[in-house]
């Protein structure tokens, strides 16, 4: 997800019509929540380090430019689900932990207090406030979604997740664009990103032949990004199309290019084809590279997303073609709602899931039910994750990272307290599953090195 301060701006309004340091904070949260749970392993799994799969963590520096592709705060007063709407218990909670607020309800001059202990502490802390916030919620290592790196955002604590849609759409979108309101704002995001990419190698024009487009322009910009770091690529397709790639020819695809490259408008059925040509190519050279991919795979946000187009069951084609099993994948948001979806692809041996998201959307219970059909399958396969972005001013991403990752282990603790009183698994092995999925499944696929 992305920023929300436009939604959060019109909510705050709403409210107003209508109506502290604790390292071990998270771990408190979770003791008055934890009555049905074994307390032996949710004292466990509060104390393991996490590695953070996908977030959205901002710089030090206020302007923030380079922090998001796509971010949706263009999309206009878009509906969000009620655990996240700023006068959510859950806010006050994180309020509460981080910054030791006192009130019970975020009403406006509450933010505004809010939003002053915020400052403060960000300026006390400097540059190193984003790692005071990964203390605080119990986080060791966030990968950061993000189009570039920038100050506080330490290599020690954060690791960079590329977006490299931009590089599937050379062609004009105009006709992209046209098919929904949210799509016609978001399109211009992704011509402008390619032109930065263009720029970032020199280059003033794009050239005519598709190969060379392949090896000059996504191959040189994935290299690039391998340079500088990068784990991951991070493709939000389905904000923009449907995840049906198909492998597509070569020829053919090399003829749209040529054709359109400097000008014209393609039909929607050859540029798909041309899309799906590229996608393959970058997810080739993606795990040529040692980079996982991270694919977008949840019905939301906007009021316009075309929600059957993020099923991961589209991504099959992908997951089963032989020459893309070097390449790792990651259904970032775990599928949402098509979780048994995402279930059935955990089989192929390349591909896992992150709960990212549904660490903030979902109650702890709602997400117990679809870690249980998980872990009882592929444990090794699933990644922690929040999702932590800004919703707006007092709202940082700092909370939400708190919020998801409180809100995770107690969704953990419940699946696998669960399992331990069916005799399903042992209580060692469920503090095992417990690590894996918090910390040693991304150490494992990100060769991170943690101990
Ligand atoms: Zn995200």
């Amino acid at each position: 997800m992305k920023p929300f301060h436009t939604i959060v701006l019109i909510a705050i309004i709403a409210i107003l019509i209508g109506s502290c340091n604790q390292d071990n904070s998270v771990a408190q949260e979770n003791k008055s929540s934890q009555s049905r749970n074994n307390p032996e392993l949710a004292e466990f799994i509060n104390g393991v380090k996490a590695v953070d799969n996908h977030a959205h963590a901002n710089t030090i520096d206020s302007s923030d430019k380079g922090s998001d592709a796509l971010p949706l705060d263009g999309l206009g007063s878009i509906q969000l689900p009620a655990r996240v709407r700023p006068e959510s218990q859950t806010w006050v909670n994180a309020a509460k932990a981080l910054y030791g607020f006192d009130g019970t309800l975020l009403n406006d001059s509450a933010l505004h207090e809010l939003l002053n202990l915020e400052q403060n502490v960000m300026k006390q802390k400097g540059e190193g406030f984003p790692s005071w916030a990964l203390d605080k919620a119990g986080i060791e290592i966030m990968f950061a979604n993000r189009i570039s790196m920038g100050p506080g955002l330490s290599p020690a604590r954060f690791r960079w997740v590329s977006y490299d849609d931009a590089l599937l759409f050379p062609l004009s979108t105009k006709a992209e664009a046209a098919m929904t309101p949210d799509r016609e704002k978001l399109f211009p995001l992704e011509d402008a990103l390619l032109k930065k990419y263009l720029a970032d190698l020199n280059k003033s024009a794009l050239p005519p032949k598709l190969e060379e487009y392949l090896k000059e322009i996504v191959t040189a910009t994935l290299e690039a990004q391998r340079k500088g770091g990068c784990m991951a690529v991070k493709f939000e397709a389905a904000y923009l199309r449907s995840l049906d790639f198909e492998k597509a020819d070569g020829r053919d695809a090399s003829e749209v290019y040529a054709r359109y490259v400097h000008g014209g408008e393609p039909p929607r059925d050859k540029y798909k084809l041309l899309q799906d040509f590229i996608f393959y190519y970058i997810a080739r050279e993606a795990g040529r590279l040692g980079m996982a991919v991270h694919i977008h795979s949840y019905p939301g946000a906007g009021d316009y997303f075309v929600a059957a187009g993020c099923d991961p069951l589209l991504l099959e084609p992908v997951f089963n073609d032989p020459e893309l099993r070097k390449t790792n994948f990651v259904l970032i948001h775990g599928g949402g709602t098509f979780s048994r979806h995402t279930s059935a692809m955990l089989w192929k041996p390349n591909v896992y899931a992150d709960i990212s998201l549904l660490t903030q959307l979902w109650t702890p219970e709602q997400l117990a039910v679809v870690l249980k059909d998980w872990l009882s399958q592929f444990p090794e396969k699933i990644l922690f994750g929040t999702d932590a972005v800004s919703f707006g001013p007092g709202l940082g991403w700092e909370m939400s990272a708190w919020i998801a990752s409180t809100t995770g282990r107690q969704a953990l603790t419940i699946a696998l307290s669960d399992m331990v009183a069916n005799k399903e698994i042992t209580i060692s092995h469920a503090k095992e599953i417990g690590t894996m999925v918090l910390q040693s499944n991304a150490n494992n696929l990100y060769h991170l090195g943690l101990r």
